[in-house]
């Protein structure tokens, strides 16, 4: 039997337990009201359950607010809706009832710890997309999330109740999404624990016995570490300051990962840590200089490794940590971090940017809400170390999603290796389909660029431009291949009427009465696959007419003539390279970007000859084979060694020049055209063969084809061009006609 009547003197301890850790909020007795109102409401909303420990629910919210004030340093919106964080969700509870009895703040706040438990279930193919509605919420108020960390903090301080699949699930998500994000803002200790727990979990056995080997070694560390810090304790003392030095092990976790990635015992990596000095400052004001002094007087004792001072307390980091790192050499021989900080710079290290606003005077809300729009502003600015917030993410979470952001600031998300062009169709299909090109970064860029995270992408338009067929190549978005693809049958559709207008003259002239029969015919014929393909070309003059004289005419009807089976066959056979006919070649080839000679030799599978496609693949013992492109191995040997692989092309060694085409991209600027015409004729002696451009709002693209003796004419004519006023970008065309 439960004994009711001990266990709400309990809650009640642990409520009691809460306030005092809410030293600032309960100074306030309409403060204090509120937070009562909040506990009195989620204790009765809870009253009926329990948690898989068998304990009464409400312990897990007091916990959470515990945790939000004590250990994250939290004011009272948070930790009211960390008392009625699972309300809405589990209980009769509705978010206007929220509203109407706390107010419109925390009812938003609700609701967004309502929206994560809703996104964030355990389907490990729904992470990154997690991740991009937590970071979305977080713009919106970063309470939400911190919440949302202590609620997953305190579950993984009680997942010893759970089924052990949930606990593994649980585990790897925390490490995964959780852990990750409590670094990114600034909550270390939590970050730690959050770690920590899950490896418990994971891997108890290999958890214990770290666990044990840094107790058993602990006594040597602390003999080290006051060794080491004995001259400089006596010196800081001399100068008059007010301080603290800790050696600070590594956790279980990092060691853990430390030996799993270098692949070596626990003894080799339990002896690292850090020192941290961490100094009892007058005021704020002398916080920076006191720092220095301390690193003055570290580096009297121990030569530091210049190389490796990092100075965050002039600059602090974008999640608000600020201290001071330098490497010294002890006199072991041993390579030794000491971190310098003050009192505040490591509350901040330890709990984070909300701890920040404990030093403020009136203690409150206003602050955070100025932390909340640093980290907005973070999320919204994409300059710069600014963004390394989600930069870290970028690496190694988004391997399939990138994360860009409009001109305002608006974050779009687009799959790995989406263009410019992919972007300009995912503000607006009329954006896309009206794309000159893009302002990256304020860069400008061709609608081909490939973008990656945290670029600012400005789309630059035109009413003139519309969907042309090769942008299909350069998109990756289904949104916008569908949408080029509808623009241009469109557009076929518009041009096949006129088609359709002169293929009905023919057939009136002809007396064509049976029009479905006679227009499969032609389509036979000319292998098309609809009529609207076959008035389309008979509209853009690909297919010629001709009064009809190709077919036969009987009876109102449109016939393949006999023997048109040969002709219709022919027309099937791939057309053969015609370009290696006539005059005497002296084909050789050549490897890789500078187009160097090297040994190779021709593989037996595809035999190729001079003309053909070609790739040469870098083998283990036989140096280079050249196979063909459409070699049978080839789809194979580049999918799994794309490493391998090295760019091969024949060219025509008796020839003394090459053709090669640029690219070039600026902005137009008056006489541009007669600049860069000057550059290749006059100044380097370049044959140019032609150079066709098109100029609109402002945006000056051209093509240029040149005659170049060889790589490095080039890419002197490359830089001479970069040179002309107005030029942003030179690329060189790889594929010619
Ligand atoms: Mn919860």
């Amino acid at each position: 039997m439960v004994d009711l009547e001990k266990e709400k003197k309990e809650i009640l301890e642990a409520y009691k337990g809460l306030l005092k850790a809410a030293k600032h909020s309960k100074k306030d007795p309409a403060t204090k009201k509120r937070i009562r109102k909040a506990f009195d409401l989620a204790l009765e909303a809870h009253k009926d359950m329990r948690r898989k420990s068998g304990e009464p629910y409400i312990y897990h919210p007091i916990a959470v607010a515990r945790i939000c004030a004590e250990e994250i340093g939290l004011g009272a919106t948070s930790m009211i809706c960390a008392l009625l964080h699972d309300t809405v969700e589990d209980t009769r509870i509705t978010l206007e009832d929220i509203e109407n009895i706390f107010g419109k703040k925390e009812a938003l706040i609700i609701d967004g710890l309502t929206k994560i438990s809703g996104v964030v279930d355990y389907n490990v193919s729904l992470q990154a997309e997690n991740f991009r509605k937590i970071l979305l919420t977080l713009s919106e108020d970063v309470r939400v999330i911190l919440i949302k960390i202590a609620d997953r903090l305190h579950n993984m301080r009680t997942i010893g109740s759970m089924r052990r699949d949930k606990q593994l699930k649980i585990a790897s998500e925390t490490l995964f999404l959780y852990a990750p994000l409590a670094h990114r803002l600034g909550l270390h200790s939590i970050k730690s624990e959050l770690e920590d727990l899950s490896l418990q979990c994971q891997e108890p056995e290999m958890f214990e016995e770290i666990q044990t080997k840094l107790e058993k070694t602990q006594a040597v560390r602390e003999r080290f570490i006051s060794k080491f810090s004995s001259p400089i304790k006596k010196s800081l003392e001399e100068k008059g300051m007010k301080f603290e030095i800790k050696g600070r092990p590594k956790s279980i976790y990092s060691i853990w990962n430390k030996m799993n990635k270098k692949n070596v015992p626990f003894e080799e990596v339990y002896d690292l840590f850090a020192i941290r000095i961490i100094i009892d400052s007058e005021s704020e004001d002398t916080e920076k200089s006191d720092c220095w002094q301390a690193y003055s007087v570290v580096t009297d004792y121990y030569q530091p490794n210049i190389e490796r001072l990092r100075d965050w307390v002039s600059a602090p980091k974008a999640n608000g940590y600020e201290s001071l790192h330098t490497t010294v050499m002890s006199p072991t021989g041993k390579w030794v971090e000491v971190q310098i900080r003050t009192r505040r710079m490591d509350d901040i290290a330890e709990k984070g940017f909300a701890a920040h606003w404990k030093y403020k005077e009136g203690g409150a809300e206003s602050q955070f809400d100025i932390w909340i729009n640093q980290v907005r502003e973070l999320l919204e600015n994409s300059e710069g170390n600014a963004l390394d917030l989600i930069d870290d993410f970028k690496l190694n979470l988004f391997a399939e999603e990138i994360y860009v952001f409009t001109p305002e600031g608006d974050m779009k998300s687009l799959p790995y290796g989406s263009s410019a062009l992919d972007f300009a169709f995912a503000v607006h299909t009329q954006v896309g389909s009206s794309c000159l090109g893009a302002k990256v970064n304020n860069k400008l860029v061709p609608l081909s660029y490939t973008l990656t995270s945290g670029d600012q992408v400005e789309i630059l338009t035109s009413t003139k431009q519309k969907p042309k067929e090769d942008w299909l190549n350069y998109v990756k978005t289904h949104r916008a291949k569908s949408r080029i693809k509808s623009s241009l049958k469109e557009e076929r559709k518009e041009i096949a009427k006129e088609g359709q207008l002169m293929l009905d003259k023919e057939f009136k002239k002809n007396k064509i009465s049976y029009e479905n029969i006679s227009l499969k015919t032609m389509q036979t014929y000319y292998k098309v696959s609809s009529p609207i393909e076959l008035y389309y070309q008979i509209a853009t003059g690909k297919i010629k007419l001709k009064g009809l004289k190709e077919f036969d005419i009987k009876n109102g009807l449109v016939r393949l003539k006999r023997g048109i089976q040969n002709r219709v066959q022919k027309y099937l056979i791939p057309k053969r390279s015609s370009s290696k006919k006539g005059m005497p070649k002296n084909d050789v080839l050549v490897f890789g970007d500078n187009m160097e000679k090297l040994d190779y030799k021709l593989a037996s599978c595809c035999n190729p000859i001079p003309g053909d496609e070609v790739f040469g693949f870098i083998t283990i013992n036989e140096g280079i084979k050249v196979h063909k492109t459409n070699c049978s191995n080839a789809v194979q040997l580049m999918s799994n060694y794309a490493y391998r692989i090295i760019k091969t092309r024949w060219i025509d060694e008796s020839k003394m020049e090459f053709l090669t085409g640029l690219k070039i991209i600026g902005i137009d600027d008056k006489g541009i055209v007669n600049n860069i015409t000057q550059v290749i004729s006059n100044e380097l002696n370049v044959n140019m063969r032609s150079l066709n451009f098109d100029s609109h709002d402002g945006i000056f693209d051209g093509t240029v084809m040149v005659f170049v003796q060889d790589i490095s004419h080039l890419s002197n004519l490359i830089s001479k061009l970069l040179k002309v006023k107005g030029v942003q970008r030179v690329d060189r065309i790889d594929k010619i006609g």
